[in-house]
């Protein structure tokens, strides 16, 4: 029987890598997005779209009701950790009170499975230790926290109303498509990988190093960059874990690098130079988030593009052969 799928954020990063792993297996996606980040360009062909905002109650009850979903993946949410520290409030009342509508729509609906994108800004690790899902809760932003209060959201509406659910916090997606069919287009853009590239490539001012006085090996920012195909990979792998019960990941290769050896790989791979200068500490970075994946790797999850280099590698060549993104 084919499967039925809602995706919020469909047309967004990591939400479209997903829509296109799942259209491939001949599941039947509806995508939601507002089209406020996601591109209509990064839709895969055979997916249909609803443009059209979560904070939208009644475009959100014809969706529900139009289709019986088997299950829904939630992606779509602000996702910007500075701006979240500039605008508190706005990222709790849009990310908490979007996710709560559409939990509420699941319990309404008798969709019993709920996959949730969230993050490993829920942590805050002052030392280089691996973070596994019982390291302590300490979001840093107000981005992580509306993750973690929508995570408890959905603790509750599987204690109560027995929605299984799988939280599946990303350590730093990253990357592009292999095959080139999509890649990374956030407007503006905040994330290191592509500000690096684009920095090589002449298209930007020099890179501004968020912080080079902090407790790590070089004073630069420790992250765990995990491919964007390997992240869709695990949703389909906790997907299927659901059968079991809902579950929590934490998704990441285990490799921390820092900001400032993600621009020597950068160099390294696209034999360019990278320009940059040491900045003030961007407010709401925790120093290392470097992720232990046991639980996922256990279930079977298994990252095939795990090394910066093989990131960085498709995330170029995305950027060299779409050097506007998605377009305009
Ligand atoms: N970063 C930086 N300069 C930039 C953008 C990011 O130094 O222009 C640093 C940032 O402080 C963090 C790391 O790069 O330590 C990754 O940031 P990103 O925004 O890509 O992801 P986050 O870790 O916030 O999810």
């Amino acid at each position: 029987m084919v499967e039925t799928f809602l995706v919020t954020g469909g047309a967004g990063y990591v939400g479209s890598h997903l829509v296109l792993s799942l259209v491939e297996q001949g599941a039947r996606v509806t995508i939601l997005d507002n089209l406020r980040t996601g591109h209509r360009a990064a839709v895969a062909p055979g997916a249909d779209f609803v443009e059209a905002d979560l904070a939208d109650a009644a475009t959100l009850e014809q969706v529900f009701t139009a289709q019986r979903f088997d299950a829904v993946f939630h992606f779509a949410s602000l996702s910007q950790v500075g701006e979240s520290m500039r605008d508190p409030m706005r990222y709790l009342a849009d990310n908490v009170g979007n996710g709560i509508r559409l939990i509420e729509a699941c319990v309404r609906h008798g969709v019993n499975r709920f996959v949730l994108s969230s993050t490993a800004a829920l942590f805050n690790v002052a030392d280089s230790r691996l973070i596994d899902e019982t390291a302590l809760i300490d979001p840093q932003s107000a981005y992580g926290d509306s993750k973690w209060m929508i995570e408890r959201a959905l603790h509750w509406a599987g204690r109560v109303h027995g929605l299984r659910h799988a939280c599946l916090r990303y350590f730093n997606a990253a990357g592009a498509d292999p095959d080139g069919r999509l890649g990374e287009d956030h407007r503006p853009e905040s994330h290191l990988i592509p500000l690096v590239i684009d920095a090589a490539l002449g298209r930007r001012p020099p890179l501004d190093v968020f912080g080079d006085d902090y407790p790590t090996r070089d004073g630069t920012c420790i992250r765990d960059y995990v491919h964007v195909t390997d992240l869709a990979q695990a949703h389909l792998l906790a997907l299927r874990q659901l059968d079991h019960g809902s579950l929590v990941w934490n998704l990441g290769n285990g490799n921390g690098h820092s900001v400032r050896e993600v621009i020597t790989a950068v160099e390294r791979i696209s034999g360019l130079t990278v320009p940059f200068q040491i900045a003030p500490r961007r407010p709401g970075d925790a120093p290392a988030l470097v992720a232990a994946s046991d639980r996922a790797k256990a279930a079977g999850w298994q990252p095939v593009l795990d090394d910066l280099d093989a990131i960085v590698a498709t995330a170029l060549a995305w950027r060299k052969a779409h050097p506007e993104g998605y377009g305009n």
